[in-house]
């Protein structure tokens, strides 16, 4: 399946310089989602994006309500339903005996709980809907090409350095926004933050044509339209249907066989079988059979943040991955971002002497919430790898526990509104 593959380079636009616009470095989901809700509060938006063209490797995307409510607001939930899917339920199974452990509904009732729906997208379909958006508003402007390489603070605002092509220019800007993903340079320009740290795990990644699963694979998918999710001894998988349902996405997440401590080292997409593949040779045979038949894996390595950090000082402020690059066990990150961007949004006044306290409240406050969404993360990993008496006791927990009481134990999670 080839990698779609989004041109932004009709995207560019490049407006005459404004002291008062906001510099947004990166035009991942996080920076997209924050031009927009900045775009929807009357301020002007100046996005550079190091890349020429976006290319999402193929692969999708769980958004939860807390993500969807604020899309919807800023109009890009409704581009993008007709690609995505709405599952009934989020279903775990154990991998080796395909028994059910839990199913949870998240379908219709949910979002009437929620006030927003659950759905699973391609990642390039959330951020043609983004982008389609963006296109829409004339106060942000995009420069392609264009990597922010450094900053300096000082009373009136920031100074931008960026490098466009081979020519190096400043831009003026009273607010610098890095929302420039894992490998921030906006956070790794300062010596006092850590980086992220691999976490010697990796997330296989591969979706085929609905009609092409093995058979012995669709007769453990339990009935509906369902996010499943299989457990096991140090691995997982994870697999739900994106673009309208014609793909089914596969995420397997394993310990890294060959080189758990060396994150510089290219993992082969093509050795599966001398990697991640040999983790589940014990499963079920319908999950051996579709780790075996699947085809493509795209390998990514797992990489985490120690520390959450928003504010580097009151003129520079960091979203998603950039700010607490998370594991994906929770399914949260893209969600975090797109909360982080529309929360920042909301803190921000027109009278830029009030952003200094703004804006630690706004760091306070995001520490809070990412911190508890990693600890579920983690607690997630615990779940879906347990082995042994852990495992058993999961087992036990998942099967007596009313699933009424699982869906109130995710209000905090999904009903949260970020902008509020
Ligand atoms: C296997 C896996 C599964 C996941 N599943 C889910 C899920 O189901 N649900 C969920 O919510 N999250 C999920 N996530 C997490 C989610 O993908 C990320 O948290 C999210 O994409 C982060 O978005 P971002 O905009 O912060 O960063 P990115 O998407 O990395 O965007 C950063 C952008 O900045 C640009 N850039 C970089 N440096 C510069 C520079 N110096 N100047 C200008 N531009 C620059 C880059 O080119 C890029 O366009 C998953 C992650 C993984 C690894």
């Amino acid at each position: 399946m080839q990698t779609p593959v989004i041109d932004l380079k009709t995207a560019r636009n490049r407006r005459t310089p404004n002291p008062d616009q906001i510099i947004v470095a990166g035009a991942g989901i996080a920076g997209l989602t924050l031009a927009l809700a900045l775009s929807a509060r009357g301020f002007a938006v100046q996005i550079f994006e190091k890349s020429a063209v976006l290319a999402e490797a193929g692969a999708g995307l769980q958004l939860s309500p807390n993500a969807t409510r604020l899309l919807a607001r800023l109009g890009v939930l409704e581009r993008l339903m007709p690609h995505a899917v709405q599952p009934d339920a989020v279903c775990l199974q154990d991998g080796v005996s395909g028994k059910d452990l839990l199913h949870l509904p998240i379908g219709k009732a949910a979002e009437q709980r929620w006030h927003a729906p659950y759905i699973v997208c391609h990642r390039a379909d959330l951020q043609q809907a983004l982008l389609a958006e963006v296109r829409q508003r004339n106060t942000i402007a995009m420069q392609l090409e264009s990597a922010v390489t450094h900053h300096r603070s000082d009373a009136q605002g920031v100074l931008v350095r960026v490098q466009y092509n081979d020519r190096i220019e400043e831009h003026r800007g009273a607010l610098l926004v890095g929302s420039d993903g894992v490998w921030s340079n906006t956070r790794n320009a300062a010596s006092d933050l850590d980086r992220a740290r691999y976490t010697g795990s990796i997330a296989w990644r591969s979706s085929v044509p609905a009609e092409r699963l093995p058979a012995s694979f669709s007769a453990l998918l339990p009935g509906g339209t369902n996010v499943v999710a299989w457990t096991g001894s140090n691995a997982h998988l994870i697999a739900y249907p994106i673009r309208s349902g014609e793909l089914m996405n596969f995420v397997a997440v394993a310990r890294d066989r060959k080189n758990p401590g060396r994150w510089d080292i290219e993992v082969s997409p093509d050795a599966p079988s001398q990697n991640f593949a040999r983790d589940f040779y014990g499963w079920h045979p319908g999950i051996r059979d579709l780790v075996l038949s699947a085809g493509h894996w795209t390998p990514w390595r797992l990489f985490e943040m120690k520390r959450c950090s928003f504010l580097r000082d009151e003129r520079l402020v960091l979203i998603g991955d950039a700010a607490h690059a998370m594991t994906p066990y929770a399914a949260q990150g893209a969600a975090m971002a797109i909360e982080d961007a529309c929360a920042l949004a909301a803190a921000l006044g027109h009278d830029s002497e009030t952003w200094p306290a703004a804006l630690a409240a706004y760091a306070k406050n995001r520490t809070k919430r990412i911190e508890s969404v990693v600890r579920r993360g983690a607690l997630n990993q615990l779940a879906y790898h347990a082995k042994g008496p852990v495992a058993l006791a999961r087992n036990l927990l998942l099967r007596n526990r009313p699933p009424e009481k699982f869906v109130a134990g995710f209000d905090w999670l999904y009903g949260f509104d970020a902008e509020s």
